[in-house]
């Protein structure tokens, strides 16, 4: 059966939200508890990410965050490394990246990213809504709650459940904190007088009531009227992009199973299993629709009516429009290659930008407008500035050395001492001989001493007066 011939069998359902009623106001989504192979995976993934987000804050390299992205102070620092302000150029090519590898992945996996990596879907699904099936019960359970009086059965369901909520909420939202400003401050904030950490205090407020907002009752629609990513899946795929798809070839023409006749239909039973555990309320034999999130709900739920009525499993399995349609199994496009390509252009870039990365960074300028000034004993000298950024944890004494002609350097002011990730700025002089110059401009090589161990040599040049041909 052709495409054109489901959207003859499901007219109207292009027209309409899954999560709104006939007059526009929300239709509240209860999906069924899922179970299955794929609910199975998610959960393990679930775990592995839950730990990563709420465990990387805590750990600490040499009493330093591992991980943290300071946005407020401009301070990141990524398995360990310190990136500021003058590593904009390799943070910006992590995003482009990061970008063009959500593009990549889009492209051929869909929105897979949604249904098992986004921390939206990962809390939802696999922390608050395993807490609504403990308290209140299956979807049918939490129906029947919501519609009935407020008993006191009620009301302590009620509160408990949101009693939790409130409560992940303020725990994600302090982790959500330590993330940005560390666990050091993250104490400080949580343990010291409010009146000392207001901003902090206030942040964490507006977040836990964001989160618990988003949690408790925004859900599904945060994924199908908010998320820019979701708005952008219909530029992103095509009909070579995996998606979790209904074999409609194999499935159509649907209808109930009646054990007393020889069935001449297609696998679909129209059980509807696959819509009662849609956490956003879609019909998926409708087709790739924008409010899929691919969470795999469907799969293990269409999977288990195959295993009920002896048929293969994946009628709503993983496929693109086109393997569905030609019975083919999943390939590479022109479009797959060429943002591969891209991305792993990139990454070698950025992975080299970091591997050459130096611990401190030097820039040595000839102080502008000036030319040389004579000295005593037949010498001249060149004044020189010096900007060096430590990017370190450590305190750093710094030493500069000639390195390619005899000559002086006098540091003018104290000597160079740099605070771990500090800006110095420094000024100094290079004086020789008349008569070691033979050319008005003579390059210079000045190596830059950490603790006594050379880490790099940087080029200027000594501008000496015009020399006799
Ligand atoms: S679960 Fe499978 S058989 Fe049942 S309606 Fe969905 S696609 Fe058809
Ligand atoms: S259609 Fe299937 S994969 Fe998509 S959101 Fe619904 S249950 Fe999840």
């Amino acid at each position: 059966m052709q495409p054109k011939q489901i959207e003859s069998l499901n007219a109207g359902y292009r027209d309409t939200l899954g999560i709104v009623t006939d007059d526009g106001s929300r239709k509240v989504i209860y999906p069924r508890k899922p179970k299955g192979r794929f609910y199975n995976m998610r959960t393990v993934f679930s775990l592995a990410l839950l730990a990563f987000m709420f465990g990387m804050p805590i750990v600490k390299i040499s009493g330093h965050p591992f991980m943290l992205f300071n946005i407020i102070d401009r301070k990141f620092i990524l398995f360990g490394m310190v990136f500021g302000p003058h590593d904009y150029f390799i943070l910006a090519l992590g995003f482009i990246a990061f970008t063009v590898s959500i593009i990549l992945f889009t492209a051929v996996f869909g929105r897979i990213f949604c249904g098992w990596a986004c921390p939206q879907t990962v809390f939802l699904e696999m922390v608050f809504r395993r807490i609504e099936f403990w308290i209140e019960g299956d979807y049918l359970r939490q129906k029947m709650l919501n519609i009935a009086p407020w008993t006191g059965k009620k009301i302590f369901k009620k509160l408990l459940k949101w009693s939790i909520f409130f409560s992940l909420s303020i725990l994600i939202a302090n982790t959500f904190l330590a993330w940005i400003v560390g666990t050091d401050e993250l104490l400080k904030i949580i343990t010291e007088p409010v009146s000392l950490h207001m901003g902090g205090f206030t942040a964490m407020l507006i977040f836990s009531g964001v989160f618990y907002f988003i949690f408790a009752w925004f859900r599904e629609y945060a994924c199908i009227y908010v998320c820019p990513y979701g708005r952008l899946q219909g530029v992103l795929m095509d009909k070579n992009t995996t998606v979790i798809a209904y074999d409609y070839i194999r499935g159509e023409p649907r209808g109930k199973i009646n054990k007393s006749e020889e069935r001449d239909l297609g696998d679909c039973i129209d059980c509807k299993e696959c819509v009662a555990v849609c956490p956003t309320g879609i019909d998926i034999r409708n087709g790739t629709q924008l409010e899929c999130v691919n969470c795999t709900a469907c799969i293990d739920a269409c999977d288990v009516v195959m295993d009920k009525i002896n048929r293969p499993r994946g009628l709503v399995r993983f496929a693109s429009e086109n393997n569905i349609k030609d019975s083919t199994k999943f390939r590479l496009t022109g479009r797959v290659i060429g943002y591969s390509v891209v991305l792993a252009l990139i990454t070698f870039v950025l992975i080299a930008l970091i591997a050459m990365r130096m611990p401190i960074d030097v820039t040595i300028l000839r102080a502008p407008g000036m030319i040389y000034q004579e000295q005593p004993d037949n010498k001249i000298s060149n004044l020189y500035s010096m900007k060096l950024t430590n990017k370190t944890f450590d305190e750093v004494f710094v030493n500069i050395k000639l390195e390619n002609i005899d000559g002086e350097i006098k540091i003018i002011g104290n000597e160079i001492k740099l605070q771990p990730n500090d800006v110095n700025e420094t000024k100094f002089l290079v004086i020789m001989d008349k008569s070691k110059l033979t050319a008005m401009n003579t390059p210079l090589e000045v190596g830059i001493y950490r603790g006594g161990t050379k880490f790099g040599i940087f080029m200027t040049t000594f501008l000496g007066p015009p020399q006799q041909k």
